[in-house]
């Protein structure tokens, strides 16, 4: 475990206070999970374990945030308006980065961009954000029809691990005839040849 993050200048202690006041407990638990899956497969994927810590830790720290706060910063830092037909689901990462900037004193960029794109995805994505990318999905308190096999082949190969979680979920969101943002398409079609 890791006692201080430089990116942040938070000591750990002080870093789970701040999550802990900024997210409900269980999903407080599930930063934890995210931090703990993403260490492991840093560890064995060659991305630097202490990054995983603090990108899995901070991921969902904006998931409770209110429409109005992510309308605003998208104002805010003049991004793309496109963000504006989204919610919660999407801007939680994609405009989220931009509170953690704030709140954070975050700039560590491999960091931010792995956060920014750990909900979609994306064409092009660092060994850090996949690590992230995959350890939401398979954490050890999800328990959906299929995390079994998606931590089955993250145990095997990474590409292939985001390929299947992308492959998933585009399935799950056409079946519940959801609109599907498209980075999610780019992430599917740049990945999906690892699975075949
Ligand atoms: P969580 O924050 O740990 O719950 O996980 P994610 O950040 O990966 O996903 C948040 C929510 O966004 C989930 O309910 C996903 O199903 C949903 N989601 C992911 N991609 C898309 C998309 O392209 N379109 C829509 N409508 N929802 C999405
Ligand atoms: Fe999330
Ligand atoms: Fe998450």
């Amino acid at each position: 475990m890791f006692d201080f993050y430089p990116e942040v200048n938070l000591s750990r202690e002080a870093l789970l206070e701040k999550l802990a006041g900024a997210v409900k407990t269980s999903r407080f638990e599930h930063l934890l999970g995210v931090e703990k899956a993403a260490i492991s497969l840093a560890k064995k994927y060659g991305v630097d374990p202490h990054k995983a810590s603090l990108a899995g830790l901070l991921h969902d720290y904006c998931k409770e945030v209110d429409d109005e706060t992510f309308l605003a910063l998208i104002d805010k830092y003049d991004l793309d308006a496109d963000l504006k037909n989204w919610d919660n689901n999407i801007w939680h990462g994609k405009v989220g980065i931009y509170k953690m900037r704030e709140d954070f004193g975050l700039e560590d960029e491999e960091i931010l961009r792995a956060i920014e794109i750990h909900t979609v995805g994306d064409s092009e994505m660092s060994g850090l954000a996949k690590v992230l990318y995959v350890a939401d999905y398979i954490e050890e308190g999800r328990a959906f029809p299929g995390v079994i096999e998606a931590r089955a082949v993250a145990a095997q190969d990474l590409n292939q691990a985001v390929a299947f979680e992308t492959m998933r979920l585009v399935d799950y969101l056409a079946e519940r005839r959801l609109t599907i943002y498209p980075q999610t398409f780019e992430a599917y079609n740049a990945f999906i040849g690892y699975l075949k």
